[in-house]
């Protein structure tokens, strides 16, 4: 199908855009077992497919996974979740698409939950190079898709323009200084105070190297304690601690890209852009009613998805030929 619509000129390769949809499972909220009771699933005569498909894919994990809160026994991949409103379990349907003509380029099932998502991005964009050697020049995504470490791969691995809002939780709201008023400087790895004071993450030279990478990818670079013990501004700036630190990201290079063309022209058309996206989904729920899956498992809601994207696919691609080729799809039909 994508084939299809690249060779009649729909899908662009240029502009990509994601994002996710929250669809309700086929399991009924009143039916719920408790996190304690997760290993009651292991028994052979609670073995259906959903099941089975649930438990495969977390020993194919292969590292210890926290189990949700609440689990359906019926379909146990689904997720618990919370929509302006009461709690129910669902999958995420996740959109791939080329913003030329909303063409739905790659789909994925995911659990509804954020790191899934954000994990399915990248399966998502391997596949599509891998299948139809399609490489977006700039990706479109909402803010759950502007953490540190996708923006890191988007622009160092794959060379990708992130059009995303950088997720950011670095700025202060309570009147002391946040890290964006403090001057990076490069060359010289380290920081500028208001003060004009270095921050480092080392002040002095180590026989042996260290990296001072910290478990949540960051480097911390701190001031010294002499002077900001003397400094006019410390109330503004640390005044709980004896000297201002600051937490870099090893992603920061890439998250300064995606500021800075979040200033762009270009990033206006992609806010617009990324609302095609959004349209496809209202499509989906409205039109085709994919409000509540009929299969279960993550297969079943694979396979619903896909099929949904096909659909969806299948329409716009005979609503493009029908308006811009008239005389060749009149022929066709
Ligand atoms: S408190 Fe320290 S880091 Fe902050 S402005 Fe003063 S000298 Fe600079």
């Amino acid at each position: 199908m994508v084939t299809r619509c690249m060779k009649e000129g729909l899908v662009g390769g240029e502009g990509f855009a994601v994002d996710a949809s929250v669809i309700k499972a086929d399991a009924n909220r009143s039916r719920s077992t408790a996190r304690e009771g997760a290993e009651d699933l292991r028994d052979p005569q609670h073995a259906t497919r959903a099941v089975r498909e649930y438990l495969a894919a977390l020993d194919a994990q292969g590292e210890p996974v926290t189990v949700p809160a609440s689990i359906s026994p019926t379909d146990p991949g689904a997720r618990w979740t919370a929509v302006d409103g009461p709690a129910f379990y669902a999958y995420s349907t996740n959109y791939l698409i080329d913003v030329r003509a909303g063409i739905i380029v790659d789909v994925e099932a995911t659990p509804t939950l954020r790191t899934a998502e954000v994990k399915a991005t990248r399966t998502m964009i391997e596949r599509v190079e891998e299948r139809f050697d399609l490489k977006p020049e700039r990706l479109i995504g909402d803010m759950a898709y502007g953490n540190a470490e996708l923006l890191g791969w988007m622009v160092n691995d794959k060379g990708i323009a992130p059009h995303v809002p950088v997720w950011d939780k670095t700025q202060r709201d309570d009147g002391t200084l946040s890290s964006s008023d403090f001057e990076w400087d490069e060359r010289a790895n380290e920081y500028r105070c208001p003060q004009g004071q270095p921050l480092r993450s080392e002040w002095r030279t180590f026989k042996h190297p260290r990296t001072r990478i910290t478990k949540a990818n960051t480097i911390i670079y701190h001031a010294s304690q002499a002077a900001c013990s003397k400094c006019p501004m410390k109330s503004r700036c640390c005044p709980n601690t004896p000297r201002r630190k600051i937490a870099r990201s090893v992603h920061e290079s890439a998250r300064d890209v995606a500021r800075n063309i979040a200033k762009t022209d270009a990033y206006k058309q992609s806010r617009k852009d990324r609302k095609k996206v959004e349209v496809l989904f209202a499509h989906l729920k409205r039109i085709l009613r994919l409000d509540r899956l009929r299969l279960r498992g993550p297969n079943g809601a694979h396979d619903e998805f896909l099929l949904a994207a096909t659909a969806q696919n299948l329409r716009r691609m005979a609503k493009w030929l029908f308006s811009a080729q008239p005389e060749v799809t009149s022929m066709a039909i």
